[in-house]
Protein backbone atom coordinates (compact mmCIF):
# COMPACT_ATOMS: atom_id res chain seq x y z
CA UNK A 1 0.00 0.00 0.00
CA UNK A 2 1.29 3.36 -0.80
CA UNK A 3 2.25 5.96 2.14
CA UNK A 4 -0.56 8.38 2.65
CA UNK A 5 0.80 12.07 3.74
CA UNK A 6 -2.14 12.71 5.53
CA UNK A 7 -1.37 10.90 8.50
CA UNK A 8 -1.25 12.67 11.68
CA UNK A 9 1.03 12.34 15.02
CA UNK A 10 -2.21 12.01 16.83
CA UNK A 11 -3.68 9.38 14.50
CA UNK A 12 -0.06 7.44 14.40
CA UNK A 13 0.34 7.63 18.03
CA UNK A 14 -3.36 5.88 18.81
CA UNK A 15 -2.47 3.30 15.84
CA UNK A 16 1.12 2.46 16.67
CA UNK A 17 0.35 1.55 20.83
CA UNK A 18 -2.77 -0.48 19.13
CA UNK A 19 0.35 -2.36 16.93
CA UNK A 20 2.13 -2.80 19.98
CA UNK A 21 -0.61 -4.37 22.52
CA UNK A 22 -2.22 -6.79 19.32
CA UNK A 23 1.16 -7.86 17.15
CA UNK A 24 3.79 -7.73 19.26
CA UNK A 25 5.47 -10.22 21.20
CA UNK A 26 4.33 -7.97 24.58
CA UNK A 27 2.33 -5.09 25.42
CA UNK A 28 3.27 -1.06 25.65
CA UNK A 29 3.27 -1.59 28.99
CA UNK A 30 5.23 -4.77 29.75
CA UNK A 31 8.13 -2.62 28.80
CA UNK A 32 9.29 -0.23 31.38
CA UNK A 33 10.53 3.33 30.04
CA UNK A 34 14.08 2.64 30.27
CA UNK A 35 13.60 -0.16 27.94
CA UNK A 36 11.81 1.68 25.16
CA UNK A 37 14.63 4.37 25.55
CA UNK A 38 17.23 1.64 24.82
CA UNK A 39 14.75 0.55 22.14
CA UNK A 40 15.64 4.44 20.48
CA UNK A 41 19.35 4.12 21.36
CA UNK A 42 19.12 0.49 18.82
CA UNK A 43 17.60 2.36 16.19
CA UNK A 44 19.78 5.23 16.33
CA UNK A 45 22.17 2.63 15.95
CA UNK A 46 21.14 1.08 13.28
CA UNK A 47 21.08 4.47 11.56
CA UNK A 48 24.44 5.48 13.08
CA UNK A 49 25.96 2.13 11.13
CA UNK A 50 24.38 2.98 7.98
CA UNK A 51 25.80 6.39 8.11
CA UNK A 52 29.28 4.75 9.24
CA UNK A 53 29.26 3.31 6.11
CA UNK A 54 28.69 6.33 3.57
CA UNK A 55 31.76 7.96 5.45
CA UNK A 56 33.87 5.29 5.07
CA UNK A 57 32.76 4.97 1.63
CA UNK A 58 31.25 2.03 1.24
CA UNK A 59 27.87 3.60 0.10
CA UNK A 60 26.48 6.80 -1.64
CA UNK A 61 23.82 8.30 0.77
CA UNK A 62 21.85 7.82 -2.69
CA UNK A 63 22.21 4.24 -2.40
CA UNK A 64 21.55 4.39 1.45
CA UNK A 65 18.99 7.05 1.40
CA UNK A 66 15.84 5.14 1.90
CA UNK A 67 17.32 2.19 4.42
CA UNK A 68 18.25 5.90 5.89
CA UNK A 69 14.62 6.96 6.10
CA UNK A 70 13.34 3.90 7.19
CA UNK A 71 16.04 3.84 10.10
CA UNK A 72 14.55 7.27 10.82
CA UNK A 73 11.60 5.81 11.17
CA UNK A 74 12.15 3.67 13.44
CA UNK A 75 13.60 6.06 15.69
CA UNK A 76 10.22 8.13 15.64
CA UNK A 77 8.26 4.68 15.94
CA UNK A 78 9.97 4.06 18.81
CA UNK A 79 9.81 7.61 20.15
CA UNK A 80 6.59 7.66 20.08
CA UNK A 81 5.69 4.86 21.82
CA UNK A 82 8.46 5.89 24.77
CA UNK A 83 5.60 9.26 24.45
CA UNK A 84 2.55 6.20 24.78
CA UNK A 85 4.75 4.47 27.72
CA UNK A 86 5.15 7.61 29.55
CA UNK A 87 1.36 8.35 29.13
CA UNK A 88 2.35 11.17 27.38
CA UNK A 89 0.63 12.90 23.87
CA UNK A 90 3.13 13.04 21.34
CA UNK A 91 1.41 16.18 19.78
CA UNK A 92 1.33 18.08 23.09
CA UNK A 93 4.44 17.48 23.75
CA UNK A 94 6.64 17.69 20.16
CA UNK A 95 4.29 20.99 20.26
CA UNK A 96 5.18 22.26 23.80
CA UNK A 97 9.51 21.19 23.26
CA UNK A 98 9.27 23.02 20.07
CA UNK A 99 7.69 26.58 21.44
CA UNK A 100 10.47 26.39 24.06
CA UNK A 101 13.09 26.13 21.91
CA UNK A 102 11.41 28.49 19.36
CA UNK A 103 11.06 31.45 22.43
CA UNK A 104 14.56 30.64 23.05
CA UNK A 105 15.78 31.69 19.51
CA UNK A 106 12.97 34.09 18.47
CA UNK A 107 10.84 32.13 16.54
CA UNK A 108 7.25 32.04 16.77
CA UNK A 109 5.33 29.43 18.48
CA UNK A 110 3.18 26.73 16.73
CA UNK A 111 -0.19 27.73 17.52
CA UNK A 112 0.74 31.38 15.90
CA UNK A 113 2.04 29.78 12.61
CA UNK A 114 -0.91 27.55 12.65
CA UNK A 115 -3.42 30.03 13.33
CA UNK A 116 -1.68 32.33 10.53
CA UNK A 117 -1.66 29.37 8.29
CA UNK A 118 1.56 29.93 7.42
CA UNK A 119 3.29 26.54 6.57
MG1 LIG B 1 15.71 -0.42 12.25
Amino acid sequence: MKPTSDLTYAVFQKINAERCNTSFKHKLFDWPPEIWALAIAGEAGELCNLVKKIVRGDFTLDEKRQAILEEVADVMTYCDLLMSRLDANTCVELERKFNIVSKRVGYPSLPWRILHKIS
